[in-house]
């Protein structure tokens, strides 16, 4: 199943032979709550609790192909949710750093890396509009919520040629790529248009 959702993505325009090798890889199913185990090949995205959603196969391989992930690369995910990214991101042999604000999921995402043995450098329970900056730069970093804006601490964040791959908007999102291409020039690249669950602001 997982061979096929991997030929559907190819399908779909996903060239990027790591990325659809680490699709046919992490098995899906088990980021997903049993009631929807059976569908976890499609390319649908699925409720994961506390209001959230785990994306979309063809999202996840689109954003990780924009990252251009090589071994070693530092990586840091705003929005862990079910942990899938993350596991993608691993897979590609990256070091993933990851922030989720939601308690509940940070939680949950963080005993089941354990159990399943994944190993990102850190978990952390926070807001991903500041970025991480204790262990910044990052060659690359992914933001799997829709951001009503660019949050600079992310930009700041990112060494020279990094890669900021960010969906900005409201109601939808245009996955949009930032690369630095000195300490105050970035290249600004817009994809396609996407629909995530919103990238919110800290409650305190
Ligand atoms: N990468 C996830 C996608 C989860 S959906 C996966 O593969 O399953 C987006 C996630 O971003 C949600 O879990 C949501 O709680 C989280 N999120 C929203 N706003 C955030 C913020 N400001 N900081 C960190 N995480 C945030």
């Amino acid at each position: 199943m997982r061979n096929k959702l991997a030929d559907i993505l190819l399908e779909k325009g996903i060239v990027d032979n790591s990325v659809l090798e680490a699709i046919r890889a992490v098995p899906r199913h088990l980021f997903l709550d049993s009631s929807f185990e059976d569908h976890a090949y499609q390319d649908k995205a699925f409720p994961i609790g506390a209001d959230q959603t785990i994306s979309q196969p063809y999202t996840v391989a689109f954003q990780s192909e924009l990252l251009q992930v090589r071994p070693n690369h530092k990586i840091l995910e705003i929005g862990t949710g079910s942990g899938y990214q993350t596991a993608v991101l691993l897979k590609l042999k990256a070091r993933v750093y990851t922030i989720e604000r939601q308690l509940e999921l940070f939680k949950k995402t963080n005993l089941f890396f354990k159990k399943m043995g994944y190993r990102p450098k850190k978990v952390i329970f926070g807001d991903g509009y500041k970025g991480l900056p204790e262990e910044a730069p990052f060659d690359s970093i992914i933001v799997t919520a829709g951001a009503p804006f660019v949050p600079n601490p992310l930009l700041a964040q990112l060494k020279i040629g990094g890669r900021l791959v960010i969906p900005v908007g409201l109601d939808e999102q245009v996955m949009t790529l930032f690369v630095r291409k000195s300490a105050k020039e970035f290249e600004k690249k817009e994809f396609g248009s996407f629909r995530f669950v919103p990238l919110l602001e800290d409650k305190n």
